[in-house]
């Protein structure tokens, strides 16, 4: 029979897609012989089912049985006991962290008979009664779905009616009374009393956790950070211990390195008398792990040695979070804990030097993502501004942006363009599409393991918590510091996530000290970021010994030639030309087209020959030693036409005020001749080409006239000669021909022998079908992947973003968009049937590509995994390509 049910004692840290891996990690942690509470998991197996087919698997409910008669075994306690009664957490824990997306229930079993029990047994009543207070609330909003205000209203009115703003100032009889007015919420709410029956509470609780898969802030999250929707949660159900017996309990999460810039050491927040969910929460203001140790040695001392092994079995740096119950420690979850960019950088470099990993695992370790973010700008350090508070470094980075009060405002100011700050007391995970939206976060209140911290860093956000000098006030709409400082809704602040600093108004950014030195100007003292610049580099290095895919890229100027040059581009991939034919050379491209007679067309080519030969000089002078591959003119035509509409007003305006002026008219009836309803798919690329054969023979004069040029003064020009958009190999043997004709005149000419080679771009399908002829006339491919998308799917690269994508990646048809990340199984297989047929046709045919997909780490393991020889991608990208070509290999 299939099993659905594992006790901790079973499974192990491998086991994350089955267990979850909070259940996977417990068992790892209870294998270990740590002091876990014990419990049973619930497989994503058994989730899954229950998604798929609304109801759970037979046998699950017997499954769960005996497990849960086993633990009561174990514990010698029993669920629902009068005298002493067995409580337990059903906690959520999905294979891939969600932190606080779905939903947890705690004291599961507590009923109006064995709270007397528990109030008995642990000698306090008031805690007691306060845990059933706090099941009947969690049950009501997770399992029955009640609004979670209709609890705390009541908490708060309590409160109130005791004149006080503390919960600690709330007695047994209070809870009692609470517990009275939870129970009538339920009533009134479900028709039905609180459950007093505690499998059944076990049971609707298991499947409250299952359901909380598909709530609309994990759903969020999920596309967010990328995680498929099919996986479902593992569900845990583990003994409870509690944090909240007296000032000898308490709650904890740490570190065991610092998570925000790897430093070494013990980093951490813990809470006395508090229950589990409180410090993350950021509810109250923790203390440090350092207090733990005046407080309770022995737990801390304990703590210490566990969190030491957890790291050098790991291999890694956990995160864990503990409970102290009458100064007996606990160890309730870890796991191998999220890290900021720079984080996992100077950790990786650090776990190899301490000889636990070596360099291959290290780069494994290290993402093109996270080293995007290290290149972010900073705030520039000789900038003048003024501080108005500090908390805590949450996440790193510089944020500038007018602050908004809720999630709502931030996310419809982002939308108009605007750069936002959300500004919170705490986060809760109902925030989470203002967080998306945000620049940075600011909380007042919550340490470095709050919600707010947790989830920005995920997503690379800057934040700063635990602001304690913000009074903000969310309804109207402002905060004030304690020195006196008002910052209204859309004034301007900005916010350093590297030291916690919150600043009025904007602060100017600098560029990382990163990118300084992966543009090979290291500076003398990088200050703060010295560990990490030294261990990018490290990896950088490692990365460029192991990467078989070389890494150019799509550069059109010279400043930003050399700029990919000093990056590590192996030369460029794609120079497009089209910029070199706007602005002011508009015009002359214009009066080419519009020729009437050769002469007409003469003078237009002569003035724009040593324009562009110049352009190309400059970049190839930029990139020299380097290949640059340009690529002949491929834009629509009517981008140099005038424009049709203006065109037709100016000269309705000229007849109808009886000025008609003949050559406007003559003008727009060409215009209209050329005019096409879908450029895109029409005269643009080879059929330009083909159609104005003078256009690309002028290019390949220029680039042929400047090679010579570079060549006669010694330097080593290598360009490239690209196709666009060819679909037929029979169009790009004719180009080839002229191309071929013009490189011999200028050779002859010049006196300097030109072998230029001479290749196509493939983003058409039909191109790619067709890949072994056209390798016959190709000394080079480079794949389109932009147009090659494009045409694919039938997407109109210029429209769907705003038209249809949202709905398809908020129905899951994609969960990326495919122009973002290759769609490995029918545009990637297209690049790989044609790659493929291509060698076959030629071997010594060089194969890279240059579409945005170049710049995007999953996109670049797939160009590794079908062999290509280069992937391009624009300048700044190119650190990331040449880390992620790395990590391909190891
Ligand atoms: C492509 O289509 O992928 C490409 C690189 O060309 P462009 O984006 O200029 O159309
Ligand atoms: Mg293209």
């Amino acid at each position: 029979m299939h099993q659905y049910v594992f006790d901790f004692s079973q499974g192990s840290k491998d086991d994350k897609d089955l267990l979850g891996g909070k259940g996977a990690n417990l068992a790892e942690m209870t294998r270990l012989g740590l002091p876990v509470p014990p419990g049973f998991t619930i497989t994503t197996e058994a989730c899954t089912y229950y998604l798929d087919n609304g109801c759970e698997p037979d046998g699950l409910a017997g499954e769960v049985g005996t497990h849960l008669a086993e633990l009561q075994e174990r514990v010698g306690k029993r669920l629902g006991d009068p005298e002493d009664p067995l409580l337990v957490s059903v906690r959520s824990g999905a294979a891939i962290s969600m932190p606080g997306m779905m939903e947890t229930v705690l004291n599961v079993g507590l009923t109006d008979i064995s709270v007397v029990g528990l109030a008995a047994r642990s000698g306090d009543e008031r805690f007691a009664w306060d845990s059933y207070r706090r099941l009947i609330q969690m049950f009501g909003t997770t399992v029955l779905g009640i609004r979670n205000e209709s609890f705390d209203d009541r908490f708060e009115a309590r409160k109130k009616a005791r004149k006080t703003d503390s919960d600690v100032d709330l007695d047994a009889s209070d809870m009692k009374l609470l517990v009275e007015e939870y129970k009538d919420i339920v009533f009134s709410e479900t028709g039905r009393p609180f459950p007093q029956d505690p499998r059944q509470q076990l049971d609707l609780a298991i499947r409250a956790v299952f359901d909380s898969w598909n709530i609309e802030r994990a759903r969020i999250y999920r596309r967010q950070e990328r995680i498929p929707d099919d996986l479902g949660t593992a569900v845990n159900v583990c003994t409870m211990v509690f944090g909240n017996l007296g000032s000898d309990s308490g709650t904890g999460v740490a570190f065991t390195r610092d998570p925000a810039t790897g430093a070494q050491g013990i980093y951490g927040d813990y809470l006395p008398n508090a229950q589990g969910e409180d410090v993350v929460a950021g509810i109250r203001n923790t203390l440090s792990l350092a207090e733990l140790e005046r407080i309770d040695k022995t737990s801390y001392d304990e703590l210490l040695d566990i969190m030491a092994r957890l790291e050098r079995h790991y291999r890694d740096l956990c995160d864990i979070e503990f409970t102290i119950e009458r100064g007996k420690l606990w160890m309730l979850q870890t796991r191998v804990g999220k890290r900021t960019a720079a984080a996992a950088f100077c950790i990786a470099g650090q776990l190899v030097d301490e000889g636990l990993i070596d360099e291959d695992e290290a780069l494994r370790r290290v993402t093109g993502e996270q080293l995007a973010q290290l290149m972010f700008p900073q705030f520039d350090p000789d900038a003048p501004r003024e501080l108005i508070a500090t908390g805590m470094a949450a996440s790193p980075g510089a944020a500038v942006g007018k602050a908004a009060f809720d999630s709502a405002t931030a996310v419809a100011w982002a939308d108009e363009g605007e750069d936002v700050i959300l500004v919170r007391r705490e986060t809760n995970p109902d925030d989470l599409r203002g967080m998306v939206a945000a620049r940075g976060v600011l909380t007042s209140r919550g340490g470095r393991t709050s919600h707010a911290a947790v989830v920005a860093r995920g997503m690379g956000r800057t934040c700063v918590t635990g602001v304690e000098a913000l009074r903000v006030d969310p309804s109207a709409r402002e905060f004030t510091t304690t020195d006196g400082t008002r910052v209204v809704e859309g004034d301007t602040i900005s916010i350093d996530g590297s030291n916690g600093e919150v600043y009025l108004g904007e602060v100017p950014v600098v560029p990382s000290a990163v990118v300084d030195a992966l543009h090979g100007q290291r500076p003398d003292d990088a200050g703060d970021q010295e560990p990490v610049v030294d261990a990018v580099l490290r990896l950088m290095n490692v990365a460029d010994e192991r990467r078989r895919l070389d890494v150019r890229a799509n550069a059109d100027t010279p400043g930003d030639a050399r700029r990919a040059r000093q990056l590590g581009a192996a030369g460029i991939g794609l120079c497009r030309t089209e910029h070199m034919f706007l602005g002011e050379r508009r015009k002359i491209v214009e009066r080419l087209i519009l020729a009437r007679t050769d002469a007409q067309r003469e003078t237009a080519l002569d003035e724009l020959r040593p324009l562009q030969r110049a352009d190309f000089a400059e970049i190839l002078q930029a990139m020299d030693g380097l290949p640059v591959t340009i690529r002949l003119l491929d834009p629509p035509l009517h981008e140099f036409l005038p424009d049709l509409t203006d065109l037709s007003v100016r000269v309705a305006v000229a007849e109808a005020t009886g000025n008609p002026d003949a050559e406007a008219a003559e003008l727009l009836a060409e215009v209209q001749r050329l005019h096409e309803q879908n450029p895109m798919l029409g005269m643009r690329g080879v059929r330009l080409g083909l159609v104005i054969p003078e256009l690309f023979a002028l290019q390949v004069r220029a680039i042929a006239e400047a090679t010579a040029e570079l060549r006669a003064q010694g330097h080593h020009p290598l360009p490239e000669i690209m196709v666009p958009l060819v679909a037929a190999v029979q169009e790009l043997e004719s180009v080839r021909e002229m191309a071929r004709g013009t490189l011999e005149d200028v050779a002859r000419a010049s006196g300097v022998e030109l072998t230029i080679p001479i290749g196509t771009m493939i983003e058409l399908p039909r191109a790619a079908m067709t890949a072994k002829q056209i390798a016959e006339a190709a000394e080079f491919f480079s794949f389109g992947t932009n147009d090659l998308t494009q045409t694919a799917w039938g997407f109109s690269r210029d429209d769907v973003e705003a038209a249809f994508f949202p709905a398809y990646l908020e129905q899951g048809i994609f969960g990326v968009s495919p122009f973002e990340s290759i769609d490995a199984e029918g545009v990637g297989r297209l690049v790989s049937i044609a790659a493929w047929e291509g060698k076959e046709a030629r071997s010594d045919l060089k194969i890279g590509i240059c579409g945005e997909h170049g710049g995007d780490p999953a996109s670049v393991h797939f160009f590794e995994s079908i062999l290509l020889d280069y992937v391009s991608c624009s300048p700044f990208r190119v650190p990331v390509a040449r880390l992620e070509a790395g990590r391909a290999r190891v």
